[in-house]
Formats: C-alpha cells, sequence, structure tokens
C-alpha cells in the first residue's frame, strides 16, 4: 500500500474525476484537497490540516461532520433496511418523516412527496403545479414566474426557472422560456431607503405581470427571505407577505423554494414563518438530513393532492418517480435532526449565535473595498467591490473572491465565495469564539484580495 496523503490522492483524483461546478484547468495551480475525516465544524486533510467549514459543507451540513447523534440512527437503520422501493411499499423513516414535516411546516401543507436532491424537488413542484391545473380543466396554465438572481438547481426545468446567468446563459436554448420579475434584492434600494419600503416598491413589478397572465401562469417559484446563490441577496419578508396574496387573488400557485433557507437558516425553521404565509408547495433538502444523505420533500395541501386523486382509467396520477425517493437511511438521519432542533432549542441558540456574528463581521462594513455587511439569520455576506462609493463592481475576470477562497484554507478556513461575495453560513455548532476567529481570518483575507 503506499502512503496516503494529500499529494498522492490529489494526483489520482485529477487523473480520474470530474469536479462540480469547476473549470478542472485551475487545478494546475489551485491544490484538491482529500479530506480525511470530519468532526463538528472542522474538516481534517490527509496531511492534517484543518479547515473551519464556513459554508456547512454547500449549505447541507447543520450540526457538525460525523455527529455522534445522527450517524447513530444512519447505523441503526443500516442494519435493519437500506433500501425500498417506495412504489407500492412504505417504511416507517419515510411515514415517521412525513408526519413530523407535516407538524412542523407552515399551516395548511398535509401531503409529502420525497424525492432524492433539491433540483429533483423544484422539478417535481413545477411538474405538480402545471399538472394540477391541467387536471383542474385550465391546461392553459403553462407558465412560470420567476424572480431575477433567482437559483432552483441546475437541471433543465430547474435551470430554466433560476436566473444567474453565469449557469444559465449556456443552456439557455434548450430552456423552457419563462416570466421574470425584478427581484426585491434590497442590495438595489436607494439611499436612505429601507429594506421594507425597497421590497413593497418591487413587488408592484409582479403584481403587474400576474395581473395581466394570471390565466397562462401556473406558479410564482421564488426563495423565500436569500437568493443564495444569487450571491446572498436579502429581502423583506413584506415581500412574501404581498406575494402570498397576490397569488391568491389571481388564482396562481406559490411555489416556496427553501431548499437552502429552510431548517433553521434565516432565524426560524423555516423562512416563510417571517411572512406568516403558507406557500402551495413547499421544497425542502439540504439541511433536512442535517448533510449526511441526499432527500429532499416537496410538501403541498390536501386540495392539489385532491386534483390527482381519481380512478387510473382518468390518467390523472402524478406518474414521477426517483429511484432512490425517500431512502430510509436519509430518513432516519432526517429524523435524528430533526430530534435535534427539538431537543437543543436550535432556533434560540441560533440567534444567539447570529448576534455574536453581526458583531464580530461588523467592522468589516467600514471596510474601503466592502459595499456591504448583510445577514438574515444564520447567514452574513461581505459584499467586495473596487469602489464603495460608487459600488462599482470588481471586473469578474480578476477573481477576486478566489484569492480570498487561497488566503482563508492557508489559515485553516473554508470560505468559498460567490463571485466576490464572502459569506458566512456555517454549522449551528460552531462556537462565539470560532464564529470571531472567522470573522478575523476572512478580514485579512479580504485586505490582502483587496489590496492592489
Ligand atoms: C442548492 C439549491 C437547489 C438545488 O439543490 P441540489 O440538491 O443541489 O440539486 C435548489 N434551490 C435552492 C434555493 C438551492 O440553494
Amino acid at each position: 500500500m503506499t502512503k496516503l496523503d494529500n499529494a498522492s490522492l490529489a494526483a489520482r483524483d485529477l487523473a480520474v474525476l470530474w469536479h462540480p461546478c469547476t473549470q478542472m484547468k485551475d487545478h494546475e495551480t489551485l491544490p484538491m484537497i482529500p479530506i480525511r475525516r470530519g468532526e463538528g465544524i472542522w474538516l481534517e486533510d490527509f496531511d492534517g490540516n484543518r479547515y473551519l467549514d464556513a459554508i456547512s459543507s454547500w449549505w447541507v451540513n447543520l450540526f457538525g461532520h460525523a455527529n455522534p447523534r445522527i450517524t447513530a440512527a444512519v447505523r441503526d437503520q443500516v442494519e435493519q433496511l437500506e433500501h425500498v422501493l417506495l412504489a407500492g411499499f412504505t417504511h416507517e423513516p419515510a411515514v415517521q418523516l412525513a408526519e413530523r414535516l407535516v407538524g412542523l411546516a407552515p399551516p395548511g401543507l398535509d401531503r409529502v412527496f420525497y424525492a432524492d436532491n433539491g433540483s429533483s424537488a423544484v422539478e417535481v413542484a413545477l411538474k405538480m403545479s402545471y399538472h394540477a391545473w391541467r387536471n383542474l380543466g385550465r391546461p392553459q396554465k403553462t407558465r412560470f414566474v420567476t424572480l431575477a438572481n433567482s437559483y432552483h438547481g441546475e437541471t433543465l426545468g430547474a435551470l430554466a426557472v433560476g436566473n444567474v446567468a453565469l449557469y444559465k446563459e449556456t443552456y439557455r436554448p434548450l430552456l423552457m422560456e419563462v416570466i421574470t420579475a425584478p427581484s426585491p434584492d434590497c442590495f438595489h434600494r436607494e439611499p436612505g431607503e429601507d429594506w421594507e419600503g425597497y421590497s413593497r416598491r418591487r413587488f408592484a413589478d409582479l403584481e403587474r405581470i400576474l395581473a395581466e397572465q394570471a390565466d397562462q401562469i401556473c406558479a410564482v417559484i421564488v426563495e423565500p427571505l436569500v437568493q443564495c446563490a444569487g450571491s446572498m441577496r436579502m429581502y423583506h419578508p413584506v415581500y412574501l407577505q404581498l406575494l402570498r396574496e397576490a397569488c391568491d387573488r389571481h388564482g396562481v400557485h406559490l411555489i416556496a423554494d427553501e431548499i437552502a433557507v429552510g431548517f433553521g437558516r434565516t432565524g426560524t425553521l423555516f423562512a416563510c414563518e417571517q411572512a406568516g404565509v403558507s406557500p402551495d408547495f413547499l421544497c425542502l433538502s439540504k439541511g433536512l438530513t442535517g448533510g449526511y444523505l441526499p432527500l429532499s420533500a416537496v410538501l403541498t395541501h390536501a386540495s392539489i393532492y385532491a386534483a390527482f386523486y381519481d380512478d387510473y382509467q382518468r390518467l390523472t396520477a402524478f406518474l414521477h418517480s426517483h429511484s432512490y425517493t425517500g431512502n430510509p437511511l436519509a430518513c432516519r438521519a432526517a429524523l435524528a435532526t430533526l430530534d435535534i432542533f427539538e431537543s437543543d432549542q436550535v432556533i434560540a441558540a441560533n440567534r444567539r449565535f447570529a448576534a455574536v456574528m453581526a458583531e464580530a463581521a461588523a467592522p468589516l462594513a467600514d471596510h474601503p473595498h466592502v459595499a456591504e455587511v448583510r445577514q438574515t439569520g444564520m447567514i452574513l455576506a461581505i459584499e467586495l467591490v473596487r469602489d464603495r462609493v460608487r459600488r462599482e463592481p470588481y471586473p469578474w475576470q480578476e477573481r477576486r473572491g478566489l484569492a480570498v477562497y487561497r488566503a482563508a484554507l492557508a489559515r485553516g478556513a473554508l470560505l468559498r465565495p460567490l463571485g466576490s461575495v464572502i459569506y458566512f453560513m456555517p454549522p449551528y455548532v460552531i462556537t462565539p469564539e470560532e464564529l470571531r476567529w472567522l470573522a478575523r481570518v476572512a478580514a485579512e483575507c479580504i485586505d490582502l484580495a483587496t489590496a492592489g
């Protein structure tokens, strides 16, 4: 056996793997980092270096790596039943998880459809919305409304309702046409204007679209409160309230994609709670299993379910499936995750962590190359710009964010900026000391990356 170290594993990796969301040529100069083990918020590589996982491994990890409680649940399950198809068969973890999700979700969402990743949950919600209208005798409702700068995943349907140019533009000829409304993203508010005022003002555009085209529209899809992949841009809950009212008025479904913001990220278990609204479809994934296994769920209400429920011969059933739908191991990981939420009073603890995070990052707000430090709950974002006064962005070709990424890794922090936006989205088991350390590291790296 050859000894495993970073260099040898990285070399073998680069000989056979093709990594997600990566220009592989970057790895001619950027070291690939093989991770040997995880513990809590820390990852350890094969050379013994440690990295604080400040972005929860792409926003999935909630309670730390190798969490003993989730591990025990998965281990227990794997010895009983690893998987069974979910058509015609069921199992206790799937039933129990559905019961608990229904109990936790905003009122009226009492039916759970499983899929196995975020993008497929979005596909399910889109297909269900269209199909429900069709079953109800409204087949002319075929269009979706999305917000500028939104992100809903990478499969073709999810990509079509997303709006981040970097991911979408190349594939545009393959994508269905959607109606795009301006984003309520408060980065663009006028000087002196508050978040609520700006989000209200932006809503007028969406209201007009619905008033004019509702008879062709199935649904509006939004990421409640934070457009995460779209540079962690944020908006006020009033937008969701106005949107819910307008969708009701115009007979259009509301799809809430809480794949990233669900499970306590924004300060409440679900972001929709802050607006006091229930969507017609709620998409969940990422944190659902605490970052252990791929699983997603789409919650909807009884009247949608009823629109599909009929004699087989009427061909109204939702004939959609994924092989690993409702996998028992994933459901057990999710149940263990929900247990932790309950027993550890996580939402209250997060409020305290969020306050520490705000305080630790506050000095950065005055940095000459920081346009804004913004925060919603356990998500804090720092937007770097060339010119702070004119809010002139850095040319993307300069890859300032990548410079922050490299500098942070050298200091033992995993920050993976979105363009020039540095953000913290840590597992909820981070301590105040670690948050303060992380903010100091970020400040140092921002200084380095913006010098010259
Ligand atoms: C990550 C994400 C998705 C896609 O989930 P995958 O599991 O990566 O397919 C969809 N919507 C939002 C808001 C996301 O952040």
